[in-house]
């Protein structure tokens, strides 16, 4: 009892606007790119946004981030032990 509620009401993060968020999980990558003519192939992105905190990313930046988010989730979130690989 009292878990769940623990879990879903306790999210609530208090950082000031100007304080960098230091524990982005940079989970939504926005693909960007400098030529038009390129514009919507993810493969000739040249660099990706964190939607969130609007860090930019080289290519093989975002696809070890992408790789590795579920991972870096998990460490955030423990519990979730049991998963099959
Ligand atoms: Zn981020």
């Amino acid at each position: 009892m009292g878990l769940l509620s623990k879990l879903f009401g306790g999210k609530k993060q208090e950082v000031a606007a100007d304080v960098p968020i230091v524990a982005c999980p940079h989970s939504v990558l926005v693909p960007r790119w400098d030529s038009v003519q390129d514009m919507g192939i993810e493969d000739k992105a040249t660099r990706f946004m964190c939607e969130a905190c609007k860090q930019e990313f080289a290519p093989a930046e975002a696809a070890h981030l992408r790789d590795t988010l579920l991972e870096r989730l998990a460490l955030e979130n423990p519990g979730g032990e049991g998963a099959s690989a």
